[in-house]
């Protein structure tokens, strides 16, 4: 690793920094000129030169890197990484012991004390996932405290940052033994087909585990449920196990067709009695609405930007009208489950997204219970953009 330089932050950020913000923002910097080599170590200081921290340069879209110590007398080495990575898998004690779940978060960056990486847990298997090329370059460390901490079947690794080269499946793999994937995890009992070798994602948000769980035990029973934005389908199974009517699950992407008909498999689910629709969100709400189909339950988790071939979504500007179509095809009494891991904004803002949805539609609202992140994706206080999951179950009245 290279020199430590001193980067300066300007007066107006000096607080932030003093109360724990951890990232370093692009517009805080006085002398970004300094940074080269990405995973460099630098060392943060008001404009006289006071410390206010120690991090690394990793450029991820929101920043030049993160602070990892606001303790002048702690070096980042081997035992920083010891320190945080079991400290990490203490607080997840409770997760390993419960048979019911066996996959979930155990290292959730800034959260746990070291912003840019996460490590997830699939039964087993350790999914590293890094946000920058600053952060690959502590690999070794982070490797050697997970693999003195905690056994292991596999480790495997996602690398969220441009490598400058094409994608190859076989650069996941790091150590032990290779899975053959799928793999089936459980979560509260239920069974979720994973696939940690396939790209980013792995067939599962384990972000959503609470709302999951919320829709299969509250809200499903004898419901029609519509899921758009389906994906794998994970919701409209847990609403089938729940005792939904049936259900219909909307994605655009074609392979969400054979990993939805996979999930219910794996379940014991008979896929046929649901409805999977390769489709355009959009499209099928206009096409509901003209039909006069309506649902009990409609679930709405569109991705933070999205592009279809006719249609743009940006989660801060079309969210409300994403709304009004879903309010439009839900029978009174009905419930909407309207999610967003847009870190852009907050939960009041959301709520203000709801209100003003329902009031350009004459209709009334209840809010029947609202989720953020799940507690084995630890968050600080310091930095409220990294609780960027917003969850409201809203009852929808007649007027
Ligand atoms: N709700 C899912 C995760 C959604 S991920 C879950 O809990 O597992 C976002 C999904 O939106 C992707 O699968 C993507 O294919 C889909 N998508 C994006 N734009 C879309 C559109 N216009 N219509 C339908 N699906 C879309």
């Amino acid at each position: 690793m290279a020199k430590k330089i001193t980067l300066k932050v300007k007066n107006k950020f000096i607080n932030k920094y003093k109360n724990g913000y951890p990232l370093l923002l692009r517009e805080a910097i006085l002398n970004a000129e300094q940074l080269k080599k990405e995973g460099m170590l630098l060392r943060l200081a008001d404009e006289n030169n006071r410390f206010l921290g120690k991090g690394y340069y990793g450029r991820q879209n929101k920043g030049y890197g993160w602070i990892l110590t606001q303790n002048e007398n702690e070096s980042i080495n081997q035992n920083f990484f010891d320190n945080k990575i079991s400290k990490a898998l203490n607080k997840r004690r409770s997760f390993f012991q419960d048979k019911t779940t066996t996959a979930f978060r155990v290292f959730n960056g800034e959260g746990d004390g070291i912003g840019g990486l996460t490590i997830d847990y699939y039964d087993g298997y350790y999914v590293i996932t890094w946000y920058s090329q600053g952060i690959y370059a502590f690999q070794d460390y982070v490797l050697r405290s997970l693999q003195d901490v905690t056994a292991f079947k596999g480790i495997y690794q996602k690398k969220r940052f441009n490598t400058g080269g094409k994608y190859v499946e076989e650069d996941d793999f790091v150590t032990g033994v290779r899975g053959e994937f799928p793999i089936i995890v459980k979560e509260n009992g239920v069974h979720v087909a994973v696939n940690v070798n396939e790209g980013p994602m792995t067939g599962i948000f384990l972000d959503q585990r609470n709302v999951r769980k919320a829709i299969r035990d509250k809200f499903a029973k004898g419901k029609r449920v519509l899921n758009t934005f389906s994906y794998t389908g994970a919701f409209s199974v847990f609403a089938a196990l729940g005792g939904a009517e049936k259900t219909t699950s909307v994605d655009l992407a074609n392979r969400s067709l054979p990993k939805t008909i996979e999930q219910f498999s794996v379940n014991g689910l008979d896929y046929e009695a649901h409805d999977i629709k390769v489709m355009d969100v959009f499209k099928y709400f206009n096409y509901a609405f003209k039909k006069g189909i309506t649902f009990d339950m409609i679930i709405l988790d569109p991705p933070s930007f999205a592009r279809s071939k006719k249609h743009t979504f940006s989660a801060a500007k079309d969210y409300k009208d994403l709304l009004k179509q879903a309010i439009n095809i839900t029978e009174d009494n009905g419930v909407i489950a309207a999610s967003t891991n847009y870190s852009g904004f907050g939960m009041d803002k959301f709520k203000s997204f709801i209100k003003q949805a329902f009031k350009e539609t004459g209709k009334k609202y209840k809010v029947l219970e609202e989720h953020d992140l799940p507690e084995d994706f630890q968050t600080i206080t310091a930095y409220p953009e990294g609780n960027y999951l917003k969850v409201v179950f809203i009852k929808k009245y007649s007027k």
